[in-house]
């Protein structure tokens, strides 16, 4: 099963208007002859249209950073699913670590959140990834297995063929620490097998798997090239409109 692989920029609380503009041009520009990958930006949540703007009519997509669980109404400071897609976004990531780790958010609230992604016509990029101290007990597997079967569970499989699944060790993201090409396809492998369980064969061979850890042009084409990494969620790197661009070059 080939997977076209989705490079995609997480700019976190980066940017202002005229920063995230020029910086949605640059990417475009220097994006714009590549085929065979597809690309996604998150930019924070009052400069989406800014940036729609500039990338309207372009194949790269354009994503909120979170999603409220709840479908409307009196949850100040949220943002609903339907506002994102009524801008025109078509991805949005859930469960970020940042959101887990400041935000307490749970396997259980990520869930509600990918229901709500994908009741609105979105594409969850559903956030995964153990701490430190849990891979330093061998707890790796026990926490991701969680996370997918919470978070993922009890979709329907149609639901299940439009989620993307970024696998981000908190250790390496932010870090400059990079999982080893070896450590990341384990855990991707690992997940894959989960999904066979879960949704069967068919899907699972069909899910994008990310990789997100201190991805920079350096270390890109040999993350990309294992078996089941499907592409990269970015960071710091994603800020660059030159590095981003080379690490959308390894994948595709
Ligand atoms: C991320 O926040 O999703 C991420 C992977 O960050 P960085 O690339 O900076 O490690």
């Amino acid at each position: 099963m080939s997977r076209k692989p989705l490079i995609a920029g997480n700019w976190k609380m980066n940017c202002d208007a005229a920063s995230a503009v020029t910086l949605a041009r640059d990417v475009l520009q220097r994006t714009s002859r590549l085929r065979n990958v597809d690309i996604a930006v998150m930019p924070p949540f009052p400069l989406i249209p800014a940036v729609l703007r500039v990338l309207d009519g372009s194949p790269i997509g354009v994503g909120g950073q979170d999603v409220s669980a709840e479908l409307a109404g009196a949850y100040t400071g949220e943002t609903s699913a339907s506002m994102l897609t009524s801008l025109g976004c078509g991805y949005v990531l859930a469960g970020h670590s940042e959101r887990r780790e400041y935000h307490l958010e749970s396997d259980e609230l990520v869930r509600r959140k990918v229901g709500r992604a994908l009741d609105a016509g979105l594409i969850p990029i559903a956030c995964v990834g153990e701490k430190l101290a849990e891979r330093d007990a061998g707890e790796t597997f026990s926490r991701i297995e969680r996370q997918v079967t919470v978070g993922l569970g009890g979709l329907t499989p149609a639901e299940m063929a439009r989620v993307v699944i970024a696998y981000e060790p908190v250790w390496a993201i932010g870090t400059g620490r990079t999982a080893s090409p070896a450590q990341a396809e384990e855990v991707h492998e690992y997940i894959r097998n989960l999904l066979t369980t879960m949704y069967g064969s068919e899907i699972a061979s069909a899910t994008r798997i990310l990789y997100g850890g201190s991805v920079k042009p350096g270390n890109a084409r040999e993350l990309m090239s294992q078996k089941d990494v499907d592409g990269a969620l970015v960071g710091g790197a994603s800020l660059s409109g030159e590095d981003f661009a080379a690490i959308a070059e390894s994948a595709g």
